[in-house]
């Protein structure tokens, strides 16, 4: 095991000029630094480091161009009114990494030492973290197969690498429902396949798809269970939520749907709050009942890109639901205010979610 107090850091002599707050966009700038650290079979992860941000040189034939053995995660620093910065659930995100990299067969990640390399490279990177309303820093890990061998095995080396983008509002007018269209041709998972991982060939699978519902007008898509197109899965990188007659449904997790961390925190939330909150299978049919019959109040969808999106219509088979008059519902205008309240350091945070960053990381910087 690597002892975390061993990150090496060079410092970038060549300081980016940082982009203007209200200019961000999501995942275009990157900051100054970042992480990496390699693996070979023989030695186990080694040499952690901090360097400038740089291209990666690899070998044409390094397994990830071939056969796809790659896993990411996406998390965000805050940087709250009175200076301070926190991390929404670190621990949530490592521990999910480490579930992707078990199916995909790539080796585990030392947890301490990954908070530990997240906690660094964000000291180094301090000055890049936005401090507007709805801003914040995006964290993105991954780990890529760089042995270069195209025989179809587990890669014997990998690298494991962390950059970061600040990023602006998602709603700089406010929080606005988007138009999804529920997919009746393609999945995007099956139970017992990568569905559950945050794995490259899950977004690439569902890019077609995607760009069909954008040319209709639908900014993203629903997807129905790969078996019988019939039980909601999730939409491109939400989970998602309805509000029925006063009861808030999620589909269960089945093996196939990502394990979302807004979601989880949103359940529990919602549980704080008094609202009934039931995770189970929900079929298209059964939401377009209720959308017909009026008692469907609420849609959402959940993620840590834009944490609450309100769904004000969807799609299905030429069929069209507009919901909540394409208005952003109470419930979820409230569940985005707390939430995001939460992270900012604004509102209090009985869940002990926050984790927060030092400013002076171990010996090192
Ligand atoms: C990342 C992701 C989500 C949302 O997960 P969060 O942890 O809440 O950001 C949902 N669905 C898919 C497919 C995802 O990749």
């Amino acid at each position: 095991m690597v002892n975390p107090l061993e990150i090496k850091v060079e410092r970038n002599k060549h300081k980016k000029t940082k982009p203007p707050q209200d200019q961000l966009g999501f995942g275009v700038h990157f900051t100054d630094h970042m992480f990496v650290m390699d693996y070979a079979q023989e030695k186990g992860w080694y040499h952690p480091r901090i360097v400038p941000y740089q291209p990666i040189v690899l070998d044409p034939a390094a397994k990830v161009f071939h056969y796809g053995q790659t896993i990411f995660e996406g998390l965000k620093a805050y940087r709250t009114g009175d200076g301070r910065t926190l991390l929404f659930r670190p621990q949530k995100n490592i521990e999910r990494m480490n579930r992707s990299n078990e199916r995909l067969s790539v080796p585990q990640l030392d947890e301490a030492l990954f908070l530990s390399a997240l906690q660094q490279l964000i000291a180094a990177d301090q000055d890049w973290i936005p401090s507007g309303a709805g801003t914040s820093l995006y964290i993105r890990p991954f780990v890529i197969a760089t042995q270069p061998a195209l025989g179809v095995s587990p890669s014997e080396h990998y690298q494991f690498i962390i950059i970061m983008s600040p990023v602006g509002a998602y709603y700089p007018e406010g929080i606005n429902p988007v138009k999804i269209f529920v997919e009746a041709e393609y999945v995007r998972a099956v139970i017992g396949g990568v569905g559950e991982a945050k794995t490259a060939g899950n977004y690439a699978a569902g890019l077609k798809a995607q760009e069909a519902a954008k040319e209709l007008g639908y900014s993203q898509v629903l997807w129905l269970d790969g078996v019988h197109r019939t039980y909601i899965e999730e939409v491109g990188s939400m989970n998602v939520f309805f509000k029925i007659n006063g009861t808030v449904l999620t589909p269960a997790l089945n093996g196939s749907i990502l394990d979302g961390i807004t979601r989880s925190s949103m359940i529990q939330l919602l549980k704080h709050l008094d609202i009934p909150i039931e995770e189970r299978m929900i079929s298209i049919e059964e939401l377009y009942e209720a959308g017909r019959n009026g008692t469907l109040e609420e849609a959402f969808g959940t993620g840590t890109a834009a944490v609450i999106s309100p769904i004000g219509e969807l799609s299905w088979k030429g069929e069209k639901l507009v919901i909540q008059d394409g208005q952003t519902g109470e419930l979820s205008k409230k569940l985005y205010d707390t939430l995001t309240g939460i992270q900012k350091g604004s509102l209090a945070d009985p869940f002990g979610w926050m984790v927060e960053v030092s400013e002076t990381p171990s010996g090192v910087l």
